[in-house]
C-alpha cells in the first residue's frame, strides 16, 4: 500500500509534534554500550539476519555525543554506574534508554552488593525488557515500543505537563523493596 492511497489528493497535514516524532523514531542511533551476556543478542540484532538497519538504527554510534538510545545491555556493577551516568550525561537530548533483560531491570538473579538492583537507580528508562537474555525479537518489538512512544511524545509546555503527570505518577507507584516475588 502506498501513500498515494491514502493521499489521493496528494496533500498531507500533520502537526509539528507529530512531524517531530516521525522524524526521531526514525533515525534512532544507539550508543555502542554492552555490559554482559545481554549484550551478545544486541550484538545479534545489528546483524545481517535480524537487520536492525531496517528501522534506521544500523549505526551504533561510538561516541555519546552522536547517539541518543542507549541500550543497558547487561547487568550494572556498582563501579560501573558512574561510568554509565557519565555516558548518560554527555549523549544530547532528547536521549532514550532501554534496559534489556533482568540484570539491567531490576538487578536480575544478581541480588548482592555488587550489582545495581535496577538501573533505574542511575539514569531513567523509558522501556524495560523482561528475559535472559531476551532474543534479538523481543530487542526489535521493544524499539519498536519505543519508537511509538517517541512518536506519540509531546513537545514544548505539552511536554512539561507529560513529564509532571509522570512524575506524580512514579511517586505514587509502589517502591520495589515492598514488592514481593514469587520466592518470599
Ligand atoms: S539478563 Fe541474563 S543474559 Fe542478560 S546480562 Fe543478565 S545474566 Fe546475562
Amino acid at each position: 500500500m502506498g501513500l498515494e492511497e491514502s493521499l489521493p489528493s496528494g496533500v498531507l497535514l500533520t502537526t509539528v509534534e507529530k512531524f517531530a516524532g516521525y522524524a526521531r523514531k526514525g533515525s534512532l542511533w544507539p550508543a555502542t554500550f554492552g555490559l554482559a551476556c545481554c549484550a551478545i543478542e544486541m550484538m545479534t540484532t545489528g546483524g545481517a539476519r535480524y537487520d536492525l538497519a531496517r528501522f534506521g538504527m544500523e549505526v551504533f554510534r561510538a561516541s555519546p555525543r552522536q547517539a541518543d538510545l542507549m541500550i543497558v545491555a547487561g547487568r550494572v556493577s556498582q563501579k560501573m554506574a558512574p561510568v554509565l551516568r557519565q555516558i548518560y550525561d554527555q549523549m544530547p537530548a532528547p536521549k532514550w534508554v532501554l534496559a534489556m533483560g533482568v540484570c539491567a531491570s531490576s538487578g536480575g538473579m544478581f541480588n548482592n552488593y555488587a550489582i545495581v538492583q535496577g538501573v533505574d537507580h542511575v539514569v531513567p528508562v523509558d522501556i524495560y525488557l523482561p528475559g535472559c537474555p531476551p532474543r534479538p525479537e523481543m530487542l526489535i518489538d521493544a524499539i519498536l515500543k519505543l519508537h511509538d512512544q517517541i512518536q506519540d511524545t509531546k513537545l514544548g509546555p505539552h511536554r512539561k505537563a507529560e513529564v509532571i503527570a509522570l512524575e506524580a505518577e512514579a511517586l505514587t507507584a509502589a517502591p520495589t523493596i515492598e514488592m514481593r516475588g514469587l520466592l518470599r
